[in-house]
């Protein structure tokens, strides 16, 4: 892999600064052999971004840009650390010759978005020059990307190129629903299988909209109560409080908010046989695997279930193009991803989140993988 260039860009408009910290970056508990990371800073457009480039062995890094009004620069930064590093076990374990990179831009996606922010963010990414390649996240959307590849052309998820990928996401999620529960429950079909979705968003929302389809029973809880009253009348689902939906007795339980929804507080609470949802980096740290393994309760890993958005959304950038076909068919190969890692946990004992960053890191050694 060449070194990544980073270009200056004095001739750019406006006046942004780009100042590689991967060597300050390295302090910090999630750096995990990071190659790159830099911190993208136009005043006038009131861009503070950090871009962080994890693994380019199995092609250029792609990951989406999150906005969200983080407390500090360094939470910003272990968040994006956390999710370029999930980016790159999603592309191997996808099947995609990708690695793994996201964006970070510190402000609040309610009142701090302008044009004039995610064109600048597009002049950052291009000043990695291909090295990574972005799109949307939490807080961010198709519009914003629209304005950012006014910049750069190595933008996905744009009205041209792709679009929302959240559909593809949440068919992802139900296809990996029904793998973990033939899996752990041993039935076929989802009908009368009782789910607790925590965040009905973009994904969730869909989500749910697939499972009340198949005739699953569902709970729903989101911290915007208008969110949740929406779902609860479109699905039949039944409304519970925020922090009441660790608690609810179901067979599965779908985190599609923010991350670390396992943990030391709520893993005692749970009362379900099966987690799975969209939701990046649901296991608060990696022990939180074993402890739900411990108690019986079936782990999805959230980098395989997830990558739905991913997959179709690479798909722009196959030769042959991108077809609804060909994304549907990798994209319900998820089940299939999902069963085999189920099967291997079992037989080894090990947690699946485990045995997943196995069969991930097995394939970033495996030059073959660099190739659609
Ligand atoms: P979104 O912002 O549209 O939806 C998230 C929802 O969760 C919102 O309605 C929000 O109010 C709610 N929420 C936040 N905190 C909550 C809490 N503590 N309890 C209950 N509800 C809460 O985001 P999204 O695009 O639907 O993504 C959801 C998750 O899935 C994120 O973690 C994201 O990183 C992940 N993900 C999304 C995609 C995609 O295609 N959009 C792809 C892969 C992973």
């Amino acid at each position: 892999m060449e070194a990544l260039a980073v270009r200056e860009t004095p001739e750019m408009p406006g006046d942004i600064e780009i100042t590689d910290i991967t060597a300050e970056a390295r302090a910090n508990p999630a750096f995990d052999g990071h190659e790159r990371i830099v911190r993208a800073v136009d005043m006038a457009a009131g861009l503070h971004a950090i871009i962080a480039i994890h693994d380019r062995t199995l092609g250029p890094a792609i990951g989406g840009c999150r906005m969200w009004p983080y407390e500090s620069e360094d939470a910003a930064l272990t968040d994006a650390l956390r999710l370029s590093r999930g980016m790159t076990y999603k592309s191997a374990m996808a099947g995609v010759p990708f690695g793994g990179g996201k964006a970070v831009i510190l402000g609040d996606p309610r009142t701090g978005k302008s044009g004039a922010l995610f064109r600048a963010f597009g002049r950052a990414v291009d000043a990695l020059a291909g090295g990574y390649i972005t799109g949307e996240d939490v807080g961010v959307g198709v519009d914003d990307m629209n304005r950012a590849a006014e910049e750069t052309r190595h933008v996905l998820g744009t009205g041209e190129r792709g679009g929302d990928p959240s559909p593809w996401t949440a068919y992802g999620v139900a296809v990996g629903i029904e793998a973990a529960v033939r899996h752990r429950l041993g039935r076929d079909s989802l009908a009368g299988t009782t789910v607790a979705v925590q965040g009905v968003g973009s994904v969730g929302y869909k989500l749910c909209d697939r499972l009340a389809f198949q005739g699953a029973k569902l709970f729903v809880a989101d911290v915007s109560a208008e969110a949740a009253e929406r779902a609860g009348a479109a699905f039949d689902a039944t409304v519970v409080a925020p922090e009441e939906i660790y608690g609810v007795k179901v067979d599965v339980f779908a985190p599609c908010a923010l991350g670390a929804a396992i943990n030391d507080d709520t893993v005692g609470r749970l009362r379900c046989a099966i987690i799975a949802g969209s939701a990046n980096n649901q296991l608060r740290e990696a022990r939180h695997g074993d402890l739900l393994r411990d108690r019986n309760v079936l782990y999805a890993p959230d980098y395989v279930i997830n990558a739905g958005g991913a997959i179709a959304l690479t798909l722009q950038l196959h030769p042959d193009g991108f077809s609804p076909e060909r994304a549907g068919e990798r994209v319900a190969a998820i089940g299939w991803t999902l069963a085999e890692i189920f099967e291997r946990a079992d037989r080894e004992g090990a947690a699946p989140g485990a045995v997943a960053d196995r069969i991930a890191r097995e394939r970033l050694a495996d030059p073959a993988r660099r190739a659609w």
